[in-house]
């Protein structure tokens, strides 16, 4: 039988494997992609990509290519709650409540926090997108249509295990690593992955669709409208969203109606229906969509007991799923992928211990946890949502009536109106979760704790605080480097850590640049101030690095703070040099202890 041989192969080719293969291509690292399906999706799936996704997409060189494409900021900055998109009776067309979205509208704070501003581009569109990056990238290096049927492993690599759906050919891959980025389909079963939590919550089922609706979409800068509608019953409610591709605005071409079904309810395959329920619940009859495809999604809220089993890395959906509240699913499944890229590399070149290797567990599947909970959370905010409106789902009457009273221009009218507001304020969790999106952190791993605490967080996911506490991400300030200006998160570059410094004192920039030259570390240096190469134009960094000018940050490739030390220090050298051992691990073999021996097949 063929085989190949290769230091990280990455299986399925959704948001999590092709970024992996476009980071590790970046680094110079060799990878191989399979993917069992001939293409990529054709399903909308998720759309919105947060800003830290659009930084590490920025990182890679892949976010201008994205945004030529996407949706701006301004179409989805509103998303709102209205009766229904036409129709002349007294409830039509009525909107209960708008929030701002994503960083839109009256969001202005976001944009000092970020370089890049959140959008939308559909998994249908982005999937062909990374592809063509990573295949420019790799030539060759991608395959789809090509399944793992099986998988086993020892100390010293992986076989896989891979059949050409085509030819039906088989072959073994034999790899240093695997990412396992298949959303849970097949590795995880294999490995003993064990995921708890909530599961067959809904099914959601999906309606992708080419139609005009400019005459009733009235909102150019909303992304998504929710439908309540006291006439459907318990059918009395559905979202609909823009997807573009070339127009943003209400005369977005394609369209995605999303209806939520038990998962045990027989009605929810059949397809004949779902025109109807949108016609219904638009208050369109004579509406003659274009359909392109209906998907069906068994939301859960899940989280796997372990990401690491020996040499394979369980990544994005494989790892955790949960429900599309906040859009925690694609952009966390991109960021698991530039946590371990990094980390793979350093070892695979030898400048850092297979223990590195452990922390991306250590790191990630907290930020997980957290992120599952709290799109259940927001998945349950929903109801809240209906019951402020005064929907009882299944009594037409009692919603009609509640519903007369709340758009009513009298007392009861504004009470119920102010009631609306407040309950419905809860939505920001959702659409403004700006400190869940960035202010994410490492307590443990590839880290070191400085003794301080983190800055208190937003309850409600809003106030996004930034700091160089170590296992935070690096606060973005513009900065002027070179004569260009740059966000100070365009000083990491691709597979280097980065020292900052202040301009009075050059002891640690001589420190890291010899401790560099000594262990061949890829360590770039910066010193930042009021002259010289890079300028802090608008004090911004001065005023948020939280280390005196003679002190430095650490900062590693995927623009987390590994360390760093508020002043000068005796011996800068020694302490670079123990800073480094401790974050590569180099004393560290625990990962072998890690890579248990696992002989396994389908
Ligand atoms: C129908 C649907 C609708 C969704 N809608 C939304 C939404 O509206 N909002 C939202 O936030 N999220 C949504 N999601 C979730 C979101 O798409 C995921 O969170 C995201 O795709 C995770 O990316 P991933 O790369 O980890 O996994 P996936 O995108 O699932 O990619 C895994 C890939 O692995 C491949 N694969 C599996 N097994 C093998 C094998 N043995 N060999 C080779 N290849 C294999 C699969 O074919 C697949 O291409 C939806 C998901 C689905 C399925």
């Amino acid at each position: 039988m063929r085989e190949l041989r290769i230091p990280v192969l990455i299986v399925g080719a959704g948001g999590c494997g092709l970024s992996s293969s476009i980071y590790l291509s970046e680094l110079g690292t060799r990878s191989l992609l399979i993917e069992r399906h001939a293409s990529p999706g054709q399903l909308p799936k998720a759309r919105y990509l947060n800003q830290r996704t659009m930084e590490v997409f920025r990182q890679i060189g892949v976010a201008d290519a994205v945004y030529a494409r996407s949706m701006p900021l301004k179409y989805i900055s509103r998303i709102r709650w209205c009766t229904s998109l036409a129709g002349d009776g007294p409830l039509d067309r009525k909107t209960f409540y708008a929030i701002d979205s994503f960083g839109g509208g009256s969001l202005t704070h976001y944009r000092a926090d970020s370089p890049c501003e959140s959008t939308l581009y559909p998994q249908v569109r982005l999937e062909p997108l990374l592809r063509e990056e990573a295949e420019r990238r790799n030539p060759g290096g991608l395959l789809y249509y090509h399944e793992l049927v099986a998988i086993e492993q020892d100390r010293e690599s992986v076989t896989a295990l891979i059949r050409d759906r085509e030819s039906g050919e088989e072959f073994k891959v034999i790899a240093d690593y695997v990412i396992a980025a298949d959303g849970g389909r097949t590795i995880g079963p294999i490995v003993g992955s064990k995921l708890t939590g909530a599961t067959n919550m809904v099914d959601m089922v999906t309606v992708y669709f080419r139609a005009d609706l400019s005459q009733w979409w009235d909102d150019d800068h909303a992304m998504t409208t929710w439908f309540v509608n006291p006439d459907g019953g318990s059918w009395s409610s559905g979202v609909l969203g823009k997807l573009g591709p070339t127009k943003f605005d209400r005369h977005s071409e394609e369209w995605m109606f999303h209806f939520s079904f038990r998962p045990d309810d027989p009605a929810r395959f059949d397809q004949s229906s779902l025109l109807p329920r949108m016609r219904e619940l638009l208050k369109l009859p004579e509406f003659e969509p274009d359909i392109i495809g209906i998907g069906h999604w068994v939301v859960e809220g899940v989280l796997a007991d372990r990401y690491r089993f020996g040499r394979i890395f369980l990544a994005g959906d494989a790892a955790h799923r949960h429900p599309p509240t906040t859009g925690l699913g694609l952009n966390s499944a991109i960021q698991d992928a530039h946590n371990l890229a990094w980390k793979l590399d350093l070892v695979l070149r030898g400048q850092a211990s297979d223990g590195l290797l452990d922390s991306y567990e250590t790191e990630r599947r907290p930020v997980a946890e957290r992120n599952v909970k709290w799109a259940l959370m927001t998945f349950q905010n929903h109801p809240l949502t209906d019951v402020g409106i005064g929907l009882v789902r299944g009594n037409a009457e009692v919603s009609q009536s509640n519903f007369a009273a709340f758009f009513a221009d009298d007392d009861e009218g504004r009470t119920r109106r102010a009631r609306l507001n407040d309950v419905i304020s809860v939505q920001r969790m959702e659409w403004q979760a700006h400190d869940l999106e960035l202010g994410f952190y490492y307590d443990r791993g590839a880290i070191i704790a400085d003794g301080t605490f983190p800055p208190e967080r937003d309850p409600m996911g809003g106030k996004y605080t930034p700091t160089t506490r170590p296992g935070h991400r690096l606060p973005h300030a513009w900065i002027e480097h070179k004569g260009e200006r740059k966000s100070t998160l365009d000083l990491v570059g691709k597979g280097a850590f980065l020292l900052i410094t202040g301009s009075d004192d050059a002891t640690w920039a001589t420190a890291a640049r010899q401790l560099a030259a000594e262990q061949g570390l890829h360590l770039e240096v910066v010193s930042i101030g009021d002259t010289g190469e890079c300028i802090d134009i608008d004090r911004r960094w001065t005023s948020l690095r939280e280390v005196s000018s003679q002190g430095a940050v650490l900062v590693r490739p995927d623009n987390h703070v590994a360390w760093r030390s508020r002043g000068p220090k005796a011996d800068a050298l020694k302490a670079l040099r123990d800073a480094f051992g401790k974050i590569l691990m180099l004393d560290h073999n625990a990962g072998q202890t890690q890579a248990d021996t696992t002989r396994l097949a389908s």
